[in-house]
């Protein structure tokens, strides 16, 4: 790019689906931008993941602004290949304008613009927003005795499929879709355990994706028009019973054990004396939000160590906007019906006028 296409109303970082659907709103509003991607194709998160990963939901109610997901023939939950595919389609279909691979290493704030600074050079702009997601920082709780372990540990990010654990003995670690979903898998070629901190939450089964979204529209709704906090999806529970999952707790290994204390040689240990033997531990324990490219903005955090924000803008630096990681950023912001609609109104914050609406 020229250095024309250096000075710019708005950068982007990140062009997963929260990345997208910021260029969308931008694009319909006139205003030059440009997605910056560290990744060398499209689809953010979705390029990675296990084998057997679906959409909770339908297709239809799983949106970006402007163009429905086109069903996948044969499958009423999506693939995340099928996902993949839309993100790299949608793309197309706007023209937006996504510069791959381009690793964002630092924003630096100055009194008329801010520095967005990448390996191929630096983009000035008047607002940046920043989509980066999660995926890049895997969090493993830091207990004693990790390195000690001599079995194989990996965490979701490198997991892909229940092979690899054919025969042995595994835990799978964390209270969540991930640990129940790859629970469910490597339960039927391993002995599993599952660990984690408080008893798991099922949903009910007849509760899919389009009850979460529902659930998680009508909490928007509400606070849009001042009402109280209708509750979160987390309200009903956590773990949704897809057909994988529904077929481990028929087989009785769906059932979670209190977390372990330390890690030693050949397993897991409690403080009360019990262990258990493992020559695996697969940490389904969560993600961060990628921001360490937000660090030389010196960012005060809240109580959970997020930057602070009034619904995408931080509050620190106006300038910047954080689209996507959590619900802190907006309801469902992490979804990819969520994504749209916080676009939406962090782009209308930015142009100071309504978005156009698809
Ligand atoms: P990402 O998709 O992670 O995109 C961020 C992009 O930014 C990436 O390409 C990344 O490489 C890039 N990036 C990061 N740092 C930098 C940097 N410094 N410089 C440049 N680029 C950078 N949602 C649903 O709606 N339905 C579901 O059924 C569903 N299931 C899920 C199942 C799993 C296992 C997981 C993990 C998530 C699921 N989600 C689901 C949640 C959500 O849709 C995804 O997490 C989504 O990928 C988040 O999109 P994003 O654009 O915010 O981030």
């Amino acid at each position: 790019p020229d250095t024309a296409d250096r000075d710019l109303p708005v950068v982007v970082i990140g062009g997963g689906q929260a990345g997208l659907a910021a260029g969308y709103y931008l694009r319909r509003a006139q205003v030059p931008f440009v997605i910056l991607d560290a990744q060398t194709g499209p689809g953010g998160a979705w390029r990675h993941g296990w084998d057997s990963l679906r959409l909770f939901s339908p297709a239809r109610y799983s949106p970006l602004p402007g163009w429905w997901m086109p069903d996948q023939p044969a499958e009423p939950f999506p693939t995340a290949g099928h996902v993949r595919t839309y993100l790299d389609d949608y793309e197309r279909r706007y023209a937006l304008d996504v510069r791959r691979p381009v690793d964002v290493t630092a924003v630096q704030a100055y009194p008329d613009h801010l520095a967005v600074s990448t390996a191929q050079g630096s983009w000035r702009a008047r607002a940046v927003i920043s989509a980066t997601g999660t995926w890049r920082c895997p969090h493993v709780p830091d207990l004693p005795g990790r390195a000690e372990f001599t079995g194989r540990q990996i965490h979701t990010v490198n997991y892909h499929r229940p092979d690899p654990f054919r025969g042995q003995r595994v835990g799978v670690v964390g209270g969540a879709n991930s640990a129940a979903q790859i629970l469910a898998e490597v339960s039927t070629v391993a002995t599993t355990h599952w660990f984690t901190l408080a008893p798991p939450r099922f949903l009910p089964d007849d509760v899919d994706g389009r009850v979460l979204f529902d659930v998680a529209t009508q909490r928007e709704l509400a606070q849009r028009e001042g009402r109280p906090d209708t509750g979160g999806v987390a309200a009903l529970g956590d773990i949704v019973m897809i057909p994988s999952v529904k077929a481990a707790r028929d087989r009785g290994v769906l059932r979670a054990e209190p977390m372990f204390d330390r890690l030693t040689s050949t397993g897991v240990a409690r403080d009360d004396g019990s262990t258990t033997d493992l020559d695996a531990i697969i940490w389904c324990t969560g993600f961060r939000p990628a921001l360490a490219h937000l660090a030389p903005l010196g960012l005060s955090t809240d109580t959970h160590g997020h930057p602070r924000t009034d619904g995408t803008r931080s509050i620190d630096e106006p300038r910047l906007h954080l689209l996507g990681y959590g619900d802190w950023t907006g309801a469902a912001a992490a979804t990819l019906i969520g994504a749209g609609r916080t676009a939406r109104t962090c782009v209308e914050q930015i142009i100071g006028r309504p978005a156009r609406r698809p």
